[in-house]
């Protein structure tokens, strides 16, 4: 076993058939990480010793041959995830030396299974982004050319497996932050239904809108760490209370007879050449594999982007309220208590993050809540009843992930509305709650990765699974230079 291209599923072998220790396997990562990760900065914290802790805990459970399917598997968690006693950061000057006395329930759930914590991934400062660029820290590179973003908000989640210093990371995605990193960085990413996957102890961004969710090196090992993390919450009154079932049921099954929507709107002038031609190709394989495709129109795409900016940016002003310098976070100075908190929020947010809460706090002002959130909200009800009608016809829809490749450091991420724009294939998903999976389907002509999405029906992630690996097991991924 090669741990560099190695998938969850070898992993799990080696580990039960004493080919690795769990041990020795956290070990081999952890060398690789300190190679690796100073280039990429996929990592803000490195948990080395909690990470040879949680692999002797794993091995005495593997060797009573009480292993689950993540006992002893080394993960990476985006560090808006809260972790008890690890500085959990948000990528922010706000939360630089934040230490949660709590886990966030997908934590809990690895826990339970002996998963080993290798560190905590780089994001966007609080998960409001497309780069990784507005990190207070870590500025993630793209392992496939360290010149150009690894995308984002989930950016080191995504950057981490694509460079092979993590099997696999959870990510969280409220416009698109774990599909468009993981189709810029060449790997798979699945966001799950709302509601499929509690949110408590999540950093909350959005919450109409936040989801956790895998990125892996495949759709089956999405599927495996869904199957770990999903699930009602009694602490997320917004988890569905829907039983949980096993993500991994319809591998292998037939797509013959099923229907792929493909929304004409999604391959506009605004998506590069190359990238639909990639989605177009894999679209064509789809037939060859017996499935139908079937010509469609989502006619409010072309709002999408500014009803997510205005949901996302309303219910940022509202969660990131929290942060006064008082509870926690950055402590500023001043002589009365307004002073205080002005310096507090000065200080400890970046550029994007205050233009998100100006732009939310705007938005519900009197005079233009109706004008703005009002009609945002209006036009989400418009996205879902597209939606539905699509799903009248067909059982997925394929669209690019991104309309473009991943582009160089500096470019975009400086110009915000060029990069909100940039969001047009992600954010309706996220809108209508909906499950989608990026898949990677080719490389533009400098080798740079192009993702496809495949977004499904409420809570029908098996299907996704399903969909994505038929066109995964013939499709023949280019390594990186961390991985060849
Ligand atoms: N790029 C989008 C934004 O900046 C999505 C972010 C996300 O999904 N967390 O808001």
């Amino acid at each position: 076993m090669d741990i560099k291209t190695a998938t969850l599923k070898d992993l799990r072998g080696a580990l039960d058939g004493g080919e690795i220790s769990a041990p020795e396997l956290a070990q081999e990562y952890i060398k690789r990480i300190k190679e690796i990760n100073p280039e990429v900065e996929g990592y803000i914290t490195v948990t080395e010793d909690k990470a040879m802790a949680d692999a002797e805990a794993a091995q005495k459970l593997i060797d009573e041959k009480k292993a689950s399917p993540l006992t002893g598997i080394p993960l990476a968690i985006k560090d808006n995830i809260c972790t008890d006693g690890i500085k959990t950061t948000c990528a922010s000057k706000m939360l630089e030396d934040f230490v949660p006395p709590y886990d966030a329930t997908v934590i809990e759930k690895l826990k339970a299974q002996s998963y080993v914590l290798l560190g905590k991934a780089s994001m966007d400062e609080f998960a409001m982004g497309g780069s990784t660029q507005t990190a207070a820290f870590a500025k993630t590179k793209n392992p496939y050319d360290i010149t150009r973003v690894p995308g984002g908000s989930s950016g080191g989640s995504a950057a981490v497996v694509s460079a092979g210093i993590a099997p696999a990371a959870l990510g969280s995605d409220t416009g698109g932050s774990i599909r468009q990193p993981a189709s810029f960085c060449g790997v798979t990413g699945l966001k799950p239904t709302y509601g499929r996957v509690s949110r408590y102890g999540l950093i909350a961004f959005a919450s109409s809108l936040d989801q956790i969710g895998p990125i892996a090196n495949s759709a089956e090992d999405c599927a495996v760490l869904l199957n770990a993390v999903a699930g009602a919450d009694e602490h997320d009154a917004t988890s569905a209370r829907k039983s949980v079932e096993d993500f991994t049921a319809k591998l292998g099954q037939s797509v013959k007879g099923m229907k792929i929507a493909i929304p004409k709107e999604f391959f506009g002038d605004s998506t590069d050449e190359e990238v639909k031609g990639a989605v177009m190709q894999a679209a064509k394989e789809y037939e060859k594999l017996g499935a139908q495709l079937v010509d469609c129109s989502m006619s409010s795409l072309k709002y999408a982007v500014a009803a997510y900016y205005l949901i996302s940016g309303a219910e940022a002003a509202s969660n990131l309220s929290r942060f006064d310098g008082i509870k926690y976070g950055l402590r500023g100075e001043g002589k009365s208590f307004d002073e205080m908190i002005k310096d507090s929020r000065s200080r400890g947010f970046g550029a994007e993050v205050k233009r998100r809460i100006l732009l939310g706090n705007y938005a519900l002002s009197s005079g233009y809540y109706d004008a703005y959130y009002r009609k945002a909200l209006a036009l989400k009800q418009q996205i879902i009843k597209e939606y539905n009608e699509i799903y009248e016809q067909a059982d997925v829809i394929l669209t690019p992930t991104a309309p473009t490749v991943a582009y160089k450091i500096g470019e975009q991420e400086t110009d915000p509305v060029k990069m909100y724009l940039a969001d047009i294939c992600t954010v309706t998903v996220n809108i209508a709650s909906l499950p989608a999976i990026s898949v990677p389907c080719g490389y533009n002509a400098e080798g740079m990765p192009i993702g496809m999405s495949i977004v499904g029906r409420k809570f029908d992630e098996a299907t996704l699974v399903q969909v994505a690996d038929a066109y995964q097991k013939n499709f023949s991924v280019t390594p990186n230079k961390y991985r060849a």
